[in-house]
């Protein structure tokens, strides 16, 4: 088989697994996922040839996939592929560019200033901003973060990215109680230290009590969140911002999937104020629907990122707006570019559309959960709707109802020291047949399990 037969088959391959997205069962079989063990080979000393080893991936791993690319999948917040996107990265693997500089992919470089361009117009933040495609919110968040201590550490004086910390004066971190695992995650890889983070006191929201914040000032850097993991609440960026602000200190948002409120104009208000922040991360692979990996840092002040993340060497210098100069990578995919197709191919109206229907999928789950018994925890201002059952025996039965179900798929969580189950609301492909068909199959089940 030559080059072009394989990627051929692959192709093949391929669209028979997306055109059947609908029909697959969300989760695998205890079978399929047995069979993966036939990935358990050893080293071959001779390599099998090509064909082979995409037919055994598709033959063997195809079924043990779980249909995230589907409209069934309700789990986390995972969002599909648009196709436009999932194409767009076809053809960007077959370039295969390293998308560090302008001189190492002119295109590359084009359609990533682009889709930066882009990206702001559609979030409505500082047109002057830097925008860096990373893999994950994770990653964004920390150059974010990286960005911001040194920032506040130059305004003293301190020059952290030669220095060091030995010596420099403690940044106070401030995030709140609620906050996403993957900050965290970010300020210890950062050195921060989880034990002195301090962990501001959250409503049964999940949002900061502006009241109850710690005092700020010019050496604190505080988290706010856009878009609870749970509940989908926001911070109340226009209470807060203004005054962390006001006290000299940075302010970070993480918006991994709540940001993306801000494109539909029903929703907008949610965000309100949060443009008056520092930095922001989003992601793509959530609700925009594109593939993995694919998130963004976003920094008011492009010089703030471009003096920690700069790898310039005597061998590849550019500007300190290339890609490389921004991200945590040297060495590169341009991952705006599912992002810029997918802009492109939605346009405003698309995104507000594909964020407001969610958000309607979400109020009419709820008003049917309401009616069957269920006990609804959160008051659903975006995507996610967190419940219970009669009692905690009830809930951990329904979920296990649903995730052998084969026909629908969400998460546990636990909410308040009490266990519940988070249905979120962000894969295009999703129809209102799809919510019917899960609301049927949750009054089916019953509140008591
Ligand atoms: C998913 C998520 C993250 C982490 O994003 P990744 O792209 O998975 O690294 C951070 N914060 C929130 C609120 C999230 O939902």
């Amino acid at each position: 088989m030559n080059e072009d037969q394989l990627l051929q088959e692959a192709d093949r391959r391929a669209r028979d697994y997306v055109s059947g997205a609908d029909a697959r069962r969300v989760f695998p079989t205890d079978q399929d996922i047995a069979a993966l063990a036939g990935f358990d080979e050893a080293l071959p000393e001779q390599g099998h040839p090509a064909a082979d080893t995409i037919a055994l991936m598709d033959d063997l791993g195809s079924p043990g996939t779980v249909a995230s690319n589907g409209p069934n999948y309700f789990g986390f917040v995972i969002g599909a592929s648009l196709p436009v996107a999932a194409a767009a990265e076809r053809l960007a693997i077959a370039w295969d560019q390293c998308a560090s500089t302008e001189d190492g992919s002119p295109a590359a470089y084009a359609i990533e200033k682009q889709a930066s361009k882009w990206l702001l117009e559609i979030l409505d933040l500082p047109r002057s901003s830097a925008v860096a495609f990373g893999t994950s919110a994770t990653a964004c968040g920390l150059s974010c973060l990286a960005a911001a201590r040194a920032d506040l550490l130059a305004r003293q004086g301190w020059d952290v990215v030669n220095d060091g910390l030995c010596g420099a004066p403690e940044v106070k971190v401030v995030v709140p109680a609620s906050t996403h695992v993957t900050v965290r995650k970010a300020l210890q890889v950062l050195g921060f230290g989880w034990n002195r983070v301090i962990k501001a006191p959250v409503d049964d929201k999940g949002r900061i009590i502006p009241d109850q914040l710690p005092e700020m000032d010019a050496n604190t850097l505080l988290v706010l969140q856009a878009g609870e993991v749970n509940t989908g609440e926001f911070d109340d960026f226009s209470t807060i911002i203004p005054r962390a602000k006001a006290a000299g200190a940075w302010v970070h948002v993480d918006g991994a999937f709540g940001l993306w409120a801000r494109a539909a104009p029903e929703l907008w208000h949610l965000t309100s104020g949060v443009e008056q922040a520092d930095s922001w991360t989003t992601d793509g692979h959530k609700w925009l629907n594109t593939p993995y990996d694919g998130a963004m840092a976003i920094c008011r002040e492009p010089q703030a990122l471009a003096r920690v993340m700069n790898s310039d060497a005597a061998y590849s210098t550019a500007s300190a707006e290339a890609q490389k100069n921004l991200t945590l990578e040297f060495s590169r995919r341009a991952r705006g570019i599912p992002i810029w197709a997918a802009l492109r191919s939605l346009g405003r109206e698309g995104v507000a559309e594909l964020v407001h229907r969610h958000h309607k999928q979400a109020r009419r789950i709820v008003a049917a959960l309401d009616e069957a018994g269920f006990e609804v925890l959160n008051r659903v201002v975006l995507n996610q709707v967190l419940v219970r059952g009669q009692d905690d025996a009830a809930t951990q039965a329904i979920l296990a109802q649903v995730q052998n179900s084969g026909t629908s798929w969400f998460g546990g969580t636990v909410w308040q020291d009490r266990p519940a189950f988070r249905i979120s609301l962000s894969s295009f492909r999703t129809e209102e047949r799809h919510v019917d068909q899960l609301m049927n199959l949750l009054v089916q089940i019953g509140a008591k399990g």
